[in-house]
């Protein structure tokens, strides 16, 4: 049996993994490099393997780190194997590898447009005279590159790369391609196994991250010789809500495991403990409502969100804070809320006594709006009431959080309440900073500047964090589930972290009696 890592190795992103055996070739994940756009799009362009050669992709979860590449495979003449994974994955993966080309296509407009401008640019600035097209021309045709303010006018743009034989960027992939590739899907239940090859079965266990998300068994004989490995995906927190803990139970012929492919995200850290985020969340809603503003969240699309609305479902439920609206603005959002509800199967305890035995759905109440239409999220941006806002996108990049915030950022009534990780260099990065800065400098003088389409707007709302609403286990999660689950572990590749948390945790690993080591980019090794 051989094993090669692929991707998400001594970093986060483009989780890819490939266990070779009896002939057959077995994918563990199939996801996306993000990060610098170039050297992202190089990494995301490499297939390893010849489509043909592929027997099944075992999918651990929809995250788009973890199956953004999936449309790449599917739309190669000569692919036909299945993506196995849970049902909920496979529900929620439609929406999100459509949603990922459609960022993939805008970024290729956007890329396209710059090329297009720069080039026009280019023929003012500079004393150069083209034959073909005078300043003043090139000008005009610079007036025309955008059909509204925010709106790319592509057909013309495409006339003009070809008009002047500029390269024309690409989608990575199109909508097109993942729709197509929703035909390849083959869902399947937990704790089952099934065949995945010759002489070869993957059992998927729940591992707790995000709904559907699984860790994944896969077994062979080789010579007459067992051998397994365990891929864990991403690890979740206990005590989350809604879904279940990661699993602790693991049939009898799954115990025994040869090589434990194990993420290492959070390795060397240890989260805030799990406390009860609701009354922390009680309180900032009261206090935005007692004096008369909107609060508003930034989140992203698929688990935040839920989860934010599970907690002020139960606060409503107890009567906890006033009942005032709650909108859902984000189509993407809405669409994967719909598949938090139609998958129970994968709710904890706590989820079935407080809703689905008193015949309730977590996500619908009476005070709950899901927005589909710009023209209702339009009109919410005028509503004088006090509400709540959940919207996109999750780090305030782009999506309908933006227009929340350009009308309401400078009354100082607002809240804007950040429950997720901004990474650096995005606005709701700097919103935080900005907005933490302020208030320790007791919201003294003038207001910190946030530059958004083009204008200037003054951070007069109140900026909150709420941290620990994070997905991943830390250092003692992972350790506890370890040990929790009893197997019994041969060797251990620690991936999926940045070389400094990877190599962290594999010391750990070793200082509590594991073999365990991290791999380099396409290393391969054999049992
Ligand atoms: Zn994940």
């Amino acid at each position: 049996m051989r094993i090669s890592f692929h991707g998400a190795v001594r970093q986060v992103t483009g989780s890819l993994h490939s266990v070779m055996s009896n002939g057959d070739l077995i994918c563990l994940d199939c996801g996306l490099f993000q990060g610098r756009r170039k050297q992202a799009r190089e990494m995301n362009s490499v297939i390893p393997y010849a489509p043909e050669l592929i027997t099944s992709i075992l999918l651990s979860h929809a995250h788009i780190d973890h199956c953004g590449r999936i449309p790449l495979f599917t739309r190669q003449e000569g692919f036909t194997s299945n993506i196995i994974c849970t049902r909920a994955t496979a529900d929620a993966c439609k929406y999100l590898l459509m949603d990922s080309a459609k960022i993939q296509e805008s970024d290729s407009d956007y890329l396209n447009y710059k090329t297009v401008k720069h080039f026009l640019n280019e023929l003012n600035n500079s004393n150069f005279h083209n034959n073909e097209v005078s300043s003043k021309e090139s000008k005009k045709l610079k007036n025309e590159l955008k059909s509204k303010p925010h709106r790319l006018n592509k057909i013309f743009i495409n006339e003009l790369l070809k008009r002047f034989q500029l390269h024309r960027s690409r989608p990575l992939y199109t909508t097109a391609d993942a729709e197509n590739s929703e035909a390849f899907f083959h869902p399947i239940n937990c704790v089952c196994p099934v065949e995945v090859g010759k002489n070869m079965h993957a059992t998927f266990y729940n591992a707790g991250h995000i709904l559907g998300s699984a860790m994944i068994v896969l077994k062979t004989v080789e010579n007459g010789k067992k051998k397994t490995v365990m891929y864990t995906g991403d690890v979740g927190r206990y005590d989350k809500p809604i879904i279940k803990d990661p699993s602790s139970q693991f049939n009898e012929e799954d115990r025994d495991i040869d090589l434990l492919i194990m993420e290492s995200t959070y390795g060397d850290r240890l989260h805030e403990p799990v406390v009860d985020l609701k009354p922390l969340l009680q309180k900032v809603i009261q206090k935005t409502y007692d004096r008369g503003g909107v609060i508003m969240i930034p989140a992203f699309a698929y688990g935040r969100t839920q989860e934010i609305i599970y907690y002020l479902h139960e606060l409503y439920l107890e009567d906890a804070i006033p009942k005032m609206p709650v909108y859902v603005d984000s189509p993407l959002a809405v669409q994967l809320t719909k598949v938090f509800g139609e998958h129970p199967e994968t709710y904890d305890e706590d989820s079935h006594a407080i809703f689905l035995e008193k015949g309730k759905n977590p996500f619908m109440f009476p005070e709950i709006n899901y927005i589909q239409t710009v023209q209702e999220s339009m009109a919410l941006n005028r509503s004088k009431e006090p509400h709540i806002v959940l919207a996109g996108s999750g780090m305030c990049e782009g999506g309908r959080i933006l227009h929340h915030f350009r009308h309401r950022l400078e009354d100082e009534r607002n809240t804007i309440l950040v429950v997720g990780y901004m990474a650096q260099n995005t606005l709701g990065r700097r919103i935080l900073e900005l907005g933490k800065k302020y208030a320790e400098d007791n919201r003294k003088g003038e207001a910190p500047e946030i530059r958004m389409f083009g204008s200037s707007y003054q951070l007069k709302a109140e900026v909150k964090m709420l941290a620990g609403f994070s997905a991943h286990g830390d250092r003692d999660e992972m350790t506890r589930f370890l040990k929790e689950s009893g197997l019994n572990i041969r060797k251990i590749a620690v991936v999926h972290g940045e070389e400094d948390q990877s190599r962290a945790f594999c010391g750990h690993l070793k200082s509590i009696g594991y073999n365990a080591f991290v791999p380099r980019q396409g290393e391969t090794i054999e049992l």
